[in-house]
């Protein structure tokens, strides 16, 4: 039933309603690209541009470089959406010319967008190089910022791509609880919004992602990152803005609904959850994700509100 159910499905991402959900895919580079087509993807949820920084830590890779790889990936989705996320460095992801080595805690230091406020030079030369590489072609660029934790980050991003000249929609990550909670704050800078909820779930649990012994936190089914959620998908739709997911909590195909219940407007996965998460969308309407996700909410743990998602989805 289950090959039947992905043999089936092709074509946008829906409710069995008809509420479009763009379902688009995570790539690291050129070379996710063709999974990503195969895969039915919408265009890019989230493009990590550290891929090109990570190859050789010790200096920036040439605006050429940069140009190239960048193209790579926007000629792939001719008439589709493309959303690059800027340098994310620091903390899981440190390179040697930006991240400090002193610090007593690098998740809570200077990383994401804080690296590039310092280093504004890197900022610009990546701006630029996405300009020159959008250039001619008929793709959405969207562009946006990680670790934006308030509406003076949200300002200082929109202002570097402005200067920049560059065509493109600019956006900010939400993955710090203080933008989630402040989310109509920091729209006033940006036109969207996208959460990053693994980083949401490290720093609203005070868990860190790469510590084994407190995975249980990284569950994004934990109803306080379900509230966040909301916060920050309500906070778009009263400025008639969007609010996609870019976290791993989008590829698992029932909370992918509970999502959509709580508001959001595009899911971006891992290409190979695709088809699953396509799938089970196009069983249930809107209002059965909504109240998926109010049954989840109501709960006090990340396996009761599963259960309770579960049962209503399962029940109707
Ligand atoms: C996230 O934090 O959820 C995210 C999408 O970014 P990354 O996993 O690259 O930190
Ligand atoms: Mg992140």
């Amino acid at each position: 039933e289950r090959k039947a159910a992905l043999a089936s499905s092709s074509g946008p991402g829906s409710t069995s309603d008809g509420h479009r959900v763009p379902l688009l895919a995570n790539v690291g580079g050129p070379g996710d690209v063709a999974a990503a087509v195969a895969a039915g993807a919408e265009g890019v949820g989230l493009f990590r541009t550290e891929f090109l920084f990570l190859d050789d830590s010790s200096t920036a890779p040439s605006e050429e470089t940069q140009v190239a790889a960048y193209r790579q990936v926007l000629e792939a989705f001719p008439e589709g959406r493309v959303v690059v996320r800027v340098l994310d460095a620091g903390a899981d992801k440190p390179l040697d010319f930006l991240t400090p080595d002193d610090e007593p805690n690098p998740a809570l230091g200077v990383r994401g967008l804080r690296s590039l406020l310092e280093h504004p030079e890197v900022l610009r030369t990546q701006l630029r190089a996405l300009a020159r590489a959008v250039e001619g072609l008929p793709v959405h660029l969207e562009v946006m910022a990680p670790m934006v934790a308030d509406r003076q980050d949200a300002k200082a991003f929109a202002d570097a791509c402005r200067a920049a000249g560059l065509p493109a929609k600019f956006g900010a990550m939400v993955e710090i609880p203080s933008a989630a909670l402040r989310a109509r704050s920091v729209l006033k800078e940006v036109e969207f919004l996208s959460l990053g909820t693994n980083d949401l779930a490290q720093y609203t649990f005070a868990a860190d992602r790469q510590v084994g012994a407190v995975a249980r936190w990284q569950d994004p089914w934990q109803p306080a990152l379900l509230d966040l959620v909301a916060s920050a998908a309500g906070a778009a739709r009263a400025e008639a803005k969007s609010c996609g997911v870019c976290g791993e909590a989008a590829a698992d195909p029932l909370l992918a609904c509970v999502l959509t219940g709580l508001g959001v407007t595009s899911l971006s996965m891992g290409a190979a959850s695709i088809p699953y998460v396509r799938a089970t969308l196009a069983k249930y309407t809107v209002a059965q994700c909504e109240r998926a996700a109010a049954a989840a909410r109501a709960t006090d743990s990340a396996e009761a509100a599963r259960a309770a998602a579960q049962a209503v989805l399962s029940g109707e």
